[in-house]
């Protein structure tokens, strides 16, 4: 029997990375705080990528790429910009190897150094700026709708699979607008496509909002994100969407002719969701026995075990169920394995997060029956064979739909409205302490203050956010909404 996992209640960090590796996700590699993502792990993740394309392009936007290097000098022209990134950017300073003259094996070829250091990039803002500077010229031009697919590098010095690596894979959208209102509206539209992709894809539920300015993005003018509720009580920013204003624009000049013959800097967008989207999508279903994965990111999403091993009887029927569950879209897979026994390979069905599995075997095929398992409640069922196929559509709705309802069920249980410093101590002091919804004097100080002292930090100003006179749950002066705060990944 392959090695148990640690519980969730005895150590949830364990828990995670067992999870990561028993569920053949992910494994650490040679290089500190990089990862190697495998076959199982990629698949989950192509579907997210997939259906995110999708919505990107369902929405006009078209990808490109862009190089993976850039100038210094290019990253140096935004300041708040570079001095958000400057201290985890990986730098190529030269470009060939050489054996030492002296016998100490392959060593830098001090001959190759640069002209000009290059970044291995942390996200692309200024090498598209600078390439959108010869794209554009008149308002025609505008809106400019494009996202790439790429790794990023960022020097991360705490990092654990799929949550924080320094290299990662991700999205970048980077939008170019001839007004203001333009540019803040695809913000906001892309808010929402990341809202709905995390609700609706991941079964993770979400509340909206807006970073505080200590919490933006080095270069924004305003950042909104997506926060979600691991089951552990801590919070993970899911994705970020930027208004940059005309930041960018005037750092690399790009202007357009508008309608009336005028020059005028651009205004610009960027938004991001990465691999960290794995991390979210198992800490907020995964159980005891394994991974938990929502139907509609499945890359299995219906297993089925001979019991106790193929016979021809049993495949015939397999066959059958399996065209039919094909002709409705459903990825189905028979597991002909023969070395191994029904249980272990219910086990592992379970550790890999299949949501449903059918067992069959020659006695219930006489009886017309077959046994459903859902990975999401554990059940197992009887089913008649007659009309399976709708049986099983039907249930992968269920699962879907059951494992937001469970999640949004656990997340609205752990936000905790707090009014004074000592609650809001005692909150974050628990095992499960979630979010705080608390006034706030809306100071970077105070924000920082409430961070030293508890490790906890403002997740968001919901979007939803009602205005309410209040005190601030640190200084008592006078704010007029809620925050929520919460340690964080
Ligand atoms: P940012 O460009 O900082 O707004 O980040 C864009 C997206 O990448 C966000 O959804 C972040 O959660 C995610 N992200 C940032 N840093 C990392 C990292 N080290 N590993 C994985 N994802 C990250």
């Amino acid at each position: 029997m392959a090695k148990e996992i640690t519980s969730r209640s005895e150590n949830y960090s364990d828990w995670y990375i067992d999870i990561v590796k028993r569920a053949n996700l992910a494994d650490n590699s040679a290089v500190r705080g990089c990862m190697v993502i495998k076959p199982y792990g990629f698949a989950i993740w192509e579907n997210i990528r997939d259906q995110l394309d999708k919505m990107f392009k369902e929405t006009g936007h078209v990808n490109a790429y862009f190089p993976l290097f850039i100038p210094k000098s290019f990253l140096s022209k935004e300041a708040q910009h570079v001095a958000g990134f400057a201290k985890e950017c990986a730098v190529v300073t030269h470009h060939r190897l050489m054996n030492d003259p002296d016998g100490g094996g392959i060593i830098v070829d001090p001959d190759s150094k640069l002209e000009e250091e290059l970044i291995v990039r942390p996200t692309s803002e200024t090498i598209i700026w600078d390439t959108y500077r010869t794209w554009i010229n008149s308002y025609r031009d505008l809106p400019l709708l494009i996202n790439q697919w790429a790794n990023v590098v960022r020097w991360e010095m705490r990092t654990r699979l799929f949550l924080r690596t320094t290299e990662f894979l991700w999205q970048e959208g980077h939008t170019a607008h001839a007004t203001k209102e333009e540019a803040v509206e695809e913000t906001l539209k892309i808010l929402d496509i990341y809202a709905t992709f995390a609700e609706e894809y991941m079964a993770m539920p979400v509340i909206r909002g807006i970073k505080t300015a200590n919490e933006r993005f080095a270069g924004a003018e305003e950042t909104y994100c997506i926060e979600a509720l691991m089951q552990d009580g801590k919070a993970l920013q899911a994705g970020t969407s930027h208004f940059l204003g005309q930041n960018f624009a005037k750092a690399f000049d790009v202007k357009f002719l508008n309608e009336n013959n005028q020059q005028e800097y651009v205004w610009a967008t960027s938004w991001g969701v990465s691999t960290r989207l794995m991390g979210g999508l198992i800490m907020t279903h995964s159980d005891d026995d394994g991974l938990v994965v929502p139907p509609k990111l499945a890359p299995t999403q219906v297993v089925i075990v001979p019991i106790p091993k193929p016979s021809p009887v049993i495949d015939e029927v397999v066959h059958k169920i399996m065209a039919a569950l094909k002709a409705k879209g459903i990825r189905v897979k028979y597991d002909m394995d023969m070395k191994n026994r029904p249980g272990f390979k219910f086990a592992e069905h379970e550790m890999h997060g299949i949501p449903v599995r059918l067992a069959i075997g020659e006695r219930d095929l006489a009886n017309g029956q077959v046994e459903v398992a859902r990975r999401d409640t554990k059940e197992k069922t009887q089913q008649p064979l007659e009309g399976i196929e709708q049986y099983i559509e039907d249930l992968l709705v269920e699962i879907q739909a059951n494992l937001f309802n469970r999640a949004k069920a656990m997340r609205d249980q752990y936000i905790t409205k707090v009014d004074n410093f000592n609650d809001f101590e005692e909150v974050i002091n628990r095992d499960i302490p979630g979010f705080i919804s608390a006034h706030w004097d809306g100071t970077t100080e105070t924000e920082e203050k409430i961070k030293e002292l508890t490790k906890a930090t403002i997740r968001c100003i919901p979007l939803d956010a009602e205005a309410e006179d209040g005190s601030c749950v640190l200084t008592g002066k006078p704010s007029q909404r809620r925050v929520l705060f919460a340690k964080a990944y």
